[in-house]
């Protein structure tokens, strides 16, 4: 099921809270073809926010995969609180353009900013998504030129000022780049993805190295390493080297036991992953977010970016 790299988007979405990324993204799944007709989408699939308080810690991006086509877009959830400024920037380097979510009635407000200042700094292309234009109240007009004002406030390149507009109603299921439309369905903003977003770089021949930007527990697998294959494929049973700023001389080598792409809410085993692919990886014991895992042929570390202290997340 690996994809090839062409054919892969990995985005980041960027919305202040309530401006309705959880049901936005929940529409691309129910849209997007994965499930079959008669299954139904989990409600608030993105809210797992029961489990991550019973863990006491509440931090990490969630990842979503929707296919479109023959793409498939890996959606990268991301935190809009100032205190997880490391973690936005680890997310924001994974992906390699955002889709900002903003209400159609409210406009930019303090989360759209902190997070689309990151998303701009780093160049990332955008697609603006401005959400609940069925609103009754809903000035989507006014919106675009509030958010146009907010790219010029952040230094927006060019580029990023062209940036297409597509307008939706997540709830009602429809987008359009008409501000006034209110029927349809979703393709147009999945266009705005596959079109507007570039497909990840990366040398699929060359030795494999990923990034770990999250780190995942489960009982049965213990820690998972959740990161982009930046080069090369990473296969089950492959022996891979661990470096990081602890253990860069070292360089022990140990097993993949197991491999996971995202599939829509889910991780779904593979034996193989190759480059621009996020994926979660077992079997590494103490792996740490900042690790690069990469084939013993050539050990190179990749950059990363320090995080500040988890437990800043655990007063959520
Ligand atoms: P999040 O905090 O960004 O994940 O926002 P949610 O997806 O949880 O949405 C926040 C609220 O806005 C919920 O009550 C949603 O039902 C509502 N909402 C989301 N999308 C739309 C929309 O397109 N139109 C309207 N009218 N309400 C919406």
């Amino acid at each position: 099921m690996s994809q090839n790299i062409e054919n892969i988007r990995n985005v980041a979405i960027i919305a202040h809270v309530d401006h309705g990324k959880t049901t936005l993204v929940d529409q691309l799944l129910r849209q997007s073809g994965i499930f079959r007709s008669n299954q139904e989408v989990q409600e608030r699939v993105m809210d797992s926010g029961d489990i991550e308080r019973e863990r006491g810690i509440t931090i990490l991006s969630k990842n979503t995969a929707v296919n479109y086509g023959d793409t498939k877009i890996n959606i990268i959830d991301t935190p809009g609180h100032a205190d997880f400024g490391g973690e936005v920037e680890r997310v924001l380097k994974m992906v390699d353009g955002v889709v900002l979510v903003v209400d159609a009635f409210e406009g930019p407000m303090p989360q759209t900013k902190f997070v689309l200042r990151k998303a701009l700094e780093l160049n990332h292309p955008v697609v603006v998504c401005v959400n609940k234009v069925d609103r009754p109240e809903a000035r989507p007009d006014e919106v675009v030129d509030e958010v146009l004002e907010l790219f010029m406030e952040l230094d927006a390149n060019e580029d990023q000022l062209d940036s297409p507009f597509v307008f939706a109603s997540a709830r009602g299921g429809y987008a359009s780049e008409d501000a006034n439309a209110r029927e349809g369905d979703m393709k147009p903003l999945f266009e705005a993805i596959i079109n507007h977003i570039p497909a990840p770089t990366g040398d699929v021949h060359a030795p494999a190295q990923a990034l770990i930007s999250t780190i995942d527990y489960s009982e049965y697998l213990g820690r998972i390493g959740i990161g982009k294959i930046e080069n090369g494929v990473l296969r089950v049973n492959d022996e891979v080297v661990v470096l990081n700023m602890h253990n860069a001389e070292t360089q022990k080598k140990v097993r993949i036991t197991k491999l996971y792409e995202f599939q829509g809410l889910q991780r779904v085993e593979v034996k193989e992953a190759s480059v621009g692919n996020i994926v979660a990886l077992s079997g590494i014991e103490n792996i740490m977010i900042g690790d690069t895992i990469c084939s013993p042929e050539k050990p190179e570390p990749l950059p990363f970016v320090k995080i500040s202290e988890p437990t800043l997340a655990m007063n959520f």
